[in-house]
């Protein structure tokens, strides 16, 4: 039976936005010591848009890139593939159907799109493999390499915010003793200003994702009680791994499967809860 103290508990916990799938999970959330956030649609709104559009090839007008990744995007639930639809939505461009989609785990997109091959890849990607050139953002945001038949034919820049609530989050998790860190796939310029800007402990950028599950390992072997933050497909491994695996609401179903407690409303602040209720809870009961 479940003790009335842990179900009220979940009561107040769904009030404040936790979704408690697993209450082991919810019972060891006052073991926490480390914290490690996927940065996007957790400490950042989540919401890409296009700021930027560069062709290096003149065969192509900016436009017709765009239009060319959109349609190599139209099937991806990848939050830079929900900008670049909206981009060439809000400038009313013709998109495509693509086909032989592949997603490219942690570096891009690739299509068949016409008789070309569209390639939306990760700055890392596009340089070790297509020598795409070197673009300065000033760390501003997410750059996205367009590759057409494997020749680097411009770029697009998208920017995501930070969440209102970050900032707060993090500082009383570091009141709290909890070694805050940040661990993602994108480019480490936009993953150091956003560590920067809410005093993370540690930033680790330009992950893949079977990185992210070592990164978890290698934090638990220094002894760690490591909670995860996650929303995509990719993050379902080291959400996995994790002691704690806490997925973002508005994310994959996939990572809610793996997650042992969703973030129902996205906001970072509600982990603070989640450590608060969980001490409060099992000390009751001791
Ligand atoms: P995150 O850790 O932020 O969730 P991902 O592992 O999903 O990052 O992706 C890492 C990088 O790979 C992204 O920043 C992007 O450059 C590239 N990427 C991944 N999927 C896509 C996609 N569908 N379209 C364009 N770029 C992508
Ligand atoms: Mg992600």
């Amino acid at each position: 039976a479940v003790p009335l103290v842990v179900a009220r508990s979940t009561t107040i916990a769904a009030q404040h936005g936790l979704l408690i799938k697993d209450r082991t999970a919810f019972e060891n959330s006052r073991k926490i010591d480390t914290l490690v956030f996927d940065k996007t649609g957790t400490l950042t709104v989540g919401k890409f848009e296009v700021t930027a559009m560069e062709s290096f090839d003149s065969t192509y007008s900016k436009e017709q890139l765009l239009a060319l990744a959109a349609a190599a995007e139209q099937q991806s639930e990848h939050p830079i593939a929900t900008g670049i639809l909206a981009k060439a939505k809000e400038l009313q461009l013709q998109v495509s159907t693509a086909g032989d989609v592949q997603a490219l785990a942690g570096k891009g997109i690739q299509a068949k799109v016409g008789n070309d091959t569209v390639l939306v890849a990760s700055p890392v990607y596009a340089q070790e493999h297509f020598h795409a050139p070197a673009v300065n953002t000033d760390g501003t945001g997410t750059l996205s390499y367009v590759i057409i038949n494997d020749k680097p034919a411009g770029y697009l820049l998208l920017s995501d915010e930070l969440r209102p609530e970050s900032a707060g989050a993090v500082q009383q998790l570091r009141q709290d003793g909890i070694t805050t860190v940040l661990l993602t796939g994108d480019n480490k310029k936009v993953a150091g200003a956003v560590g920067q800007k809410l005093q993370l402990d540690k930033v680790i950028a330009e992950v893949l994702p079977h990185e992210k599950l070592e990164q978890i390992k290698a934090l638990q072997q220094e002894g760690r009680y490591v909670a995860m933050t996650g929303d995509g497909i990719n993050d379902a491994p080291a959400l996995a791994q994790a002691n704690i695996g806490i997925a973002v609401g508005s994310g994959s179903d996939i990572a809610a499967e793996t997650a042992g407690i969703v973030l129902v409303n996205s906001n970072p602040a509600d982990i603070v809860s989640l450590i608060k209720f969980g001490k409060a809870t099992y000390r009751k009961m001791i």
